[in-house]
């Protein structure tokens, strides 16, 4: 790849190639990556409800209707807080201010991403951050199938759509 990108003779070697590239060697970069704490962690994987908190990519009014457009406004539907994002649930929601309680209990009161992500790599505590995340996130799917089931209903009363379709363009 490097060799192509500097338009050179296949004789020429990997690294000469990578230099002239402005590339690091891909041996060497695994290596660093491979020192990198987050990468050499001992403890498990991210589950995929904890995947959705640290990315903001999941079950959150914010990306449900700003990304992919599934959700007419961002707010929170469980607590009607205009913009529902992986930092309002985590933080702020009243709704999960029980198990909110039981993880900086057991962590401190920090619950910033940074802080989340400290803990899971230095602490024993990485296990309470998955409860804490498995529990409200699958609270939050569950509300958005039923939501989902509830708009499919043909007894659900329809809403009135209003078109105008003389306005100018
Ligand atoms: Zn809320």
């Amino acid at each position: 790849m490097a060799t192509r990108a500097v338009r050179g003779y296949r004789t020429i070697s990997r690294d000469a190639a990578c230099l002239l590239a402005g590339s690091v060697p891909w041996d060497l970069d695994t290596r660093a990556l491979a020192d990198v704490e987050w990468v050499d962690r001992k403890k498990g994987a991210l589950s995929f409800r904890l995947t959705q908190v640290l990315t903001g990519h999941g079950c959150f009014g914010r990306y449900l209707c700003e990304i992919v457009g599934r959700e007419e406004t961002t707010r929170c539907h469980h607590c009607d807080d205009e913009r529902d994002t992986a930092a309002h649930t985590l933080t702020a929601c009243p709704s999960w201010t029980r198990q909110r309680a039981a993880l900086t209990t057991a962590i401190g009161p920090d619950l910033s991403l940074p802080a989340l992500v400290s803990v899971m790599l230095t602490s024993e505590q990485k296990s309470d951050v998955e409860k804490f995340t498995e529990e409200i996130i699958s609270n939050k799917e569950q509300a958005e199938r039923d939501r989902g089931r509830r708009a499919l209903d043909p007894l659900r009363p329809r809403r009135r759509v209003i078109r105008n379709d003389n306005l100018p363009p």
